[in-house]
């Protein structure tokens, strides 16, 4: 165990990264309190508007759970304003920043090829001649690169379209890929002023971070060619590491309430009902994730129930098997869903 999770940083950077988001929360929250800038929404998932009030992030941020479809969200949600500030300007999103460019520049990491294999292979499956990706939140386009050079070596006869967009023009420029496109912009913008139409619209870790996952949805579902499919990766909040934590408690991961960042806790329980909602059929719903018990192990001072203790006072055997049980029943941290255009 713990081969996993120092893939993408240690332990060292993983906790100054949550002190430092703790930190920008509050400093982000402090600045905006006083000025109209915390607005209540409808739930992102099912659009219901009667919520119960939970505890509250870091006696801040206020934390709803619907009365219909039993979700976490932030709310009060603050606003875009506050969104493009912390964006651009907290400091932990430069850490991050600087641990995926690490990351990235592995010549082997496993969640990076899990996921181009992943989308290669559907790519692939695709019975047409030409297929046209988009990828929402592209960066410098390095993710895209890895699809074109898999395609490649495997031989991969069909036309495939490369497409980006990105908020962060400094990223855009550094695309040194002709044969990709990036654009510059929003993803709604992006999406609302294009002529084309895509096969597959592809996104991680996004829609948890927005103000309207909804939105973002019902315009993608109108780029998306008749049956094509929206596919992304988001933290699964009804993993069984996430809920033996509190959302108040050091995380060695992000999990899905961390305001103002994270603003809307999905899970394999509540993605069905806003696919259904925005217009997409499920094709399926995956945890494929390897880090849970590792993750447990590590936080073990806080965690709030039985089974969760037992598990990590468990032969490392043992911890394995109950990983690979967690991945297959769809209890593990990250889902990985793939729905269709109905
Ligand atoms: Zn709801």
């Amino acid at each position: 165990m713990g081969k996993h999770f120092s893939e993408s940083r240690t332990r060292e950077e993983a906790v100054a990264i949550h002190r430092q988001r703790v930190e920008d929360a509050i400093e982000y929250f402090d600045k905006y309190k006083d000025t109209g800038e915390f607005f209540i929404r409808e739930c992102p998932f099912c659009g219901y508007d009667e919520y119960e009030e939970e505890e509250k992030f870091q006696g801040r941020y206020g934390v709803a759970r619907c009365k219909r479809c039993n979700s976490l969200f932030v709310n009060p949600c603050p606003s875009q304003t506050v969104l493009n500030d912390y964006y651009a300007h907290a400091k932990c999103n430069s850490m991050l920043e600087k641990i995926y460019t690490k990351r990235d520049r592995k010549a082997k990491s496993e969640i990076l090829d899990s996921r181009v294999t992943f989308l290669a292979d559907f790519i692939d499956k695709i019975h047409k001649p030409e297929v046209s990706l988009l990828e929402l939140g592209c960066s410098n386009g390095s993710f895209l690169r890895k699809i074109r050079r898999h395609l490649e070596q495997s031989n991969v006869s069909k036309k495939v379209r490369l497409i980006g967009v990105d908020t962060n023009p400094e990223a855009i420029a550094g695309n040194s890929d002709s044969s990709l496109e990036l654009h510059y912009g929003t993803a709604e913008d992006f999406l609302a002023n294009y002529e084309g139409s895509f096969d597959i619209i592809w996104h991680t870790e996004l829609i948890e971070h927005i103000i309207s996952p909804y939105n973002l949805f019902v315009i993608a579902r109108n780029k998306l060619c008749r049956g094509g499919y929206i596919i992304f990766t988001t933290p699964n909040e009804y993993a069984l590491e996430s809920r033996s934590l509190s959302y108040n408690v050091p995380r060695m991961l992000a999990c899905s309430i961390l305001p103002p960042m994270h603003l809307n806790a999905f899970s394999t329980l509540n993605i069905t009902t806003f696919a259904t909602r925005c217009g997409f059929g499920v094709v399926s719903i995956e945890t494929p994730g390897k880090m849970d018990v590792e993750m447990l192990e590590m936080q073990k001072e806080n965690l709030n129930n039985d089974l969760a203790k037992r598990i990590v006072s468990l032969a490392d055997g043992d911890k394995e098997l109950v990983q690979e049980i967690l991945a297959a029943t769809g209890a593990s941290s990250h889902m990985r869903c793939v729905l269709k255009k109905l």
